[in-house]
């Protein structure tokens, strides 16, 4: 449907892709971590001013399976590429995640057409400042190496929360405009 927009969330564990993923839908902070969580979300949104109706898919641990990966990639038309800044071991899995999603993207889409990814690099737990093990400018320089936006958040304070899911939405809706 045209005002569909399915979003995967994606990262190692621990990131918190269900702590963004919640407090975006639900407005509150969990502290519970259940790492083999997989749910499916639905929100309606007016972005744009277009009612959009998002499908968000928080992924769990399973996705270090290839297969499973692979599957959330072919099914997902945007992405939240998550890593947590106190974790520089979780920032180096951005990278080759990035790459999976376009060898994917890559090998489905017409060979005349140029290859372009909605996605946006998030860098979560800002509020945990007095631990941060990649900088700032790291994950800039990550995102722009990729041509995706950038974004710090925090889970727990809402910071940049609402901005993550907007812009992917709008990275999604510049793609979809040229075939219209
Ligand atoms: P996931 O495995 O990527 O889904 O990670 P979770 O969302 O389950 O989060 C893992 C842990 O980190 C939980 O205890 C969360 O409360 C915590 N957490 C997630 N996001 C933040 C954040 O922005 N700030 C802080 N301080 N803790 C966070
Ligand atoms: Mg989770």
């Amino acid at each position: 449907m045209s005002n569909q927009y399915r979003i995967i969330v994606l990262g190692e564990g621990g990131v918190g892709k269900s702590a963004v993923t919640i407090q975006f839908l639900q407005n509150h902070f969990i502290t519970k971590y259940e790492p083999t969580l997989e749910e499916t979300f639905r929100k309606q949104m007016e972005i744009d001013s277009e009612q959009c109706i998002l499908e968000i898919i928080d992924t769990a641990g399973q996705e270090d399976y290839y297969s499973m990966r692979e599957r959330y990639i072919k099914t997902g038309e945007g992405f939240l590429l998550v890593y947590s800044i106190i974790s520089k071991t979780t920032f180096d899995k951005v990278n080759p995640l990035f790459e999976s999603i376009q060898r994917v993207k890559e090998s489905d889409k017409p060979s005349d057409t140029e290859l372009v990814i909605p996605a946006v690099l998030i860098g979560n737990k800002s509020d945990l400042s007095d631990q941060r093990a990649v900088t700032k400018s790291e994950g800039e320089e990550l995102a722009k190496s990729f041509g995706i936006p950038f974004f710090e958040t925090s889970a727990k304070t809402s910071t940049n929360i609402k901005e993550c899911f907007t812009t992917v939405v709008r990275e999604m809706k510049k793609i979809r405009k040229p075939s219209k």
